[in-house]
């Protein structure tokens, strides 16, 4: 028998620690990087320095992968396993590309799957080639490449990851993702509950609201940017402790009215905590939750450098640039299926939209001219409760 083979899609930070990981497990590794150059940038520097190298805090990696391409029709064919690791908004048009060439009855797994990913899959048809999805709630590793093609350095590993599937025996699927990634996986009932369990969703647009509510355009010197976490204070607290609640009524109104089970999602507090538990000083309230975790500590806001040497916000971070449109606008969009009023994200939307030159939310109805970006349920045809809970699989 061959060797088992597993197509990477993505050519950034994850897809640098992956190559090599499923490798060294005995995979023949593909790579399908479409994006600019990537591919032969990866080809001529992994063959120049004879491998892939991974360095985790307690070791190294390297392996050399089995095929890099450009093109998805060279290396999604036949394959049973494709991972796709990128930022969420390139995720759909993979997803389209893939499809026509995907094998009928392979696992399709993406890391990060942010909100509403299931949407995109199911208007696709993916159900009708018996195509399983696996979704993960966020990456398992921090990792930047240091030389790209040739060495990626991760900071940290996960040791859990929550991960859902549509998939009918989605069992020896996890055990087969654990033993190729490394990590346990923590099963979660469906893909609505990596939606709303999504803290990222809440924590980053929350805070960027604290923040560009304060600075907005204002220039800092290296010493002046603000502190992300340490530098939550009583009014940001209140929109984060705000949100988190609104998603708490969003679950409560669907597990009440719906059979649905959404146990992972949890309220920001006792998540923090049962996230970070003893790097966490003081637990008192939610501010200092924030302003306490060691892990959070000398982290700054995302800045960009301006001119004459000076910095200012970020309109590109990915804490708006993804986070709203892969996530709290999927969670404003299952509100609105539900009726209900949610004052603090059309609050949080409103000036992150402003501030960052975009329209997602108008007169309270997701109808702003650059809607079709984000992945609200609304933008697949699903327009009522109805008919969110008859798609869901
Ligand atoms: P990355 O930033 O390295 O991804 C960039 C890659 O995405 C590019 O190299 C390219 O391959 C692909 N890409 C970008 N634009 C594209 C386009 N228009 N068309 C096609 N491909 C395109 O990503 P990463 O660091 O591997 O992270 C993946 C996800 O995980 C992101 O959502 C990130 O926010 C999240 N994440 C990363 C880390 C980390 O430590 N790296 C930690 C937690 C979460």
């Amino acid at each position: 028998m061959g060797m088992m083979e597993i197509t990477l899609c993505g050519g950034g930070n994850g897809i640098h620690v992956l190559a090599p990981l499923a490798a060294s497990r005995g995979y023949a590794v593909n790579i399908w990087a479409p994006y600019r150059d990537e591919a032969e940038r990866l080809q001529k520097n992994a063959e120049k320095a004879r491998g892939m190298q991974a360095v985790f805090p307690d070791g190294s990696i390297k392996q050399m992968p089995h095929q890099i391409s450009c093109k998805a029709a060279e290396v999604i064919p036949g394959v049973d396993l494709v991972v796709i690791i990128t930022p969420a908004f390139v995720h759909e048009s993979m997803l389209q590309e893939i499809y026509p060439l995907l094998k009928e009855g392979a696992t399709l797994v993406v890391i990060p799957s942010r909100g509403g990913l299931e949407y995109p899959f199911l208007s696709l048809g993916y159900l009708k080639k018996r195509v399983d999805l696996m979704g993960f709630q966020t990456l398992p590793w921090a990792c930047r490449i240091e030389e790209y093609g040739h060495r990626v350095r991760v900071f940290g590993v996960k040791e859990f990851q929550a991960v859902a599937s549509i998939a009918e025996d989605p069992l020896e699927l996890y055990q087969k993702l654990e033993e190729i990634i490394g990590v346990k996986i923590q099963v979660v009932e469906n893909f609505l509950s990596l939606t709303l369990a999504n803290v990222g969703q809440l924590i980053h647009p929350g805070i960027m609201f604290g923040i560009v509510h304060q600075y907005r355009e204002r220039e800092f010197t290296a010493e002046e940017i603000p502190f992300f976490y340490q530098g939550v204070g009583d009014s940001t607290a209140r929109i984060l402790a705000g949100l988190s609640g609104e998603i708490q009524m969003l679950k409560d109104f669907l597990v009440a009215r719906t059979q649905l089970r959404l146990s992972h999602v949890l309220p920001l507090k006792e998540w923090m905590i049962q996230s970070y538990g003893e790097s966490i000083g003081d637990k008192s309230s939610l501010k200092a939750v924030f302003n306490s975790n060691r892990v959070y500590q000398g982290l700054k806001a995302p800045v960009v450098e301006g001119e004459r040497g000076y910095y200012v916000l970020d309109k590109n971070t990915r804490y708006v640039q993804e986070d709203l449109p892969f996530g709290l606008l999927v969670s404003k969009g299952l509100a609105l299926l539900c009726g209900l009023d949610t004052p603090v994200m059309d609050e949080v939307i409103t000036l992150l939209q402003n501030w960052m030159g975009k329209e997602y939310l108008l007169q309270g109805e997701l109808q702003g001219r650059d809607i079709r970006e984000a992945r609200i349920p609304q933008n697949y045809g699903i327009t009522s409760l109805a008919d969110f809970l008859e798609c869901i699989p």
